[in-house]
């Protein structure tokens, strides 16, 4: 899928950090910066993800999370998993937390931004019933707001 060549050209060459997340802070930064340099953006599975409430990724800095963007694209287009909800759910959130000061806004370069806005175009078309079953159109825009600025 040309979506996902371009998520992997933009985030491709971002290497593993040593750490994701300020692991000294306490336990549950620890637990989260030990799943994520546990795994890589190959081997990590959607149950490392977590859920809304238990999430690494919202413990992750930018640079972290530029190394397992291409995974988090990939669990994103997938039908929910299991328990799991869907990947989409989580992802969009991510991407629009903080409004402007968005970390991953913030911290990802031009090229990988128009990868993001690239995906979520894709998103929106393909995807539009999903997003809709699960509530989140008004996140999209949101997204599509933040996002068409890169
Ligand atoms: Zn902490």
């Amino acid at each position: 899928m040309r979506v996902i060549a371009l998520v992997d050209n933009a985030f491709g060459s971002t290497p593993k950090p040593m750490h994701f997340t300020n692991y000294k802070h306490c336990d549950e930064c620890k637990e989260h910066d030990d799943t994520l340099t546990s795994q890589t953006r190959v081997s990590i599975s959607r149950e490392h993800l977590g859920s809304m409430g238990w999430d690494p990724i919202t413990f992750a800095d930018a640079e972290g999370i530029a190394y397992y963007f291409p995974a988090l694209v990939r669990f994103a287009l997938r039908p929910a998993i299991g328990e799991r909800e869907w990947y989409a759910v989580q992802l969009l959130w991510h991407l629009t937390y903080d409004a402007d000061a968005n970390k991953l806004f913030r911290g990802f370069d031009a090229c990988q931004r128009q990868a993001v806005y690239d995906f979520l175009a894709h998103l929106a078309a393909s995807r539009e019933r999903e997003l809709d079953d699960h509530l989140v159109k008004d996140q999209i825009e949101s997204a599509f707001k933040l996002w068409k600025q890169a």
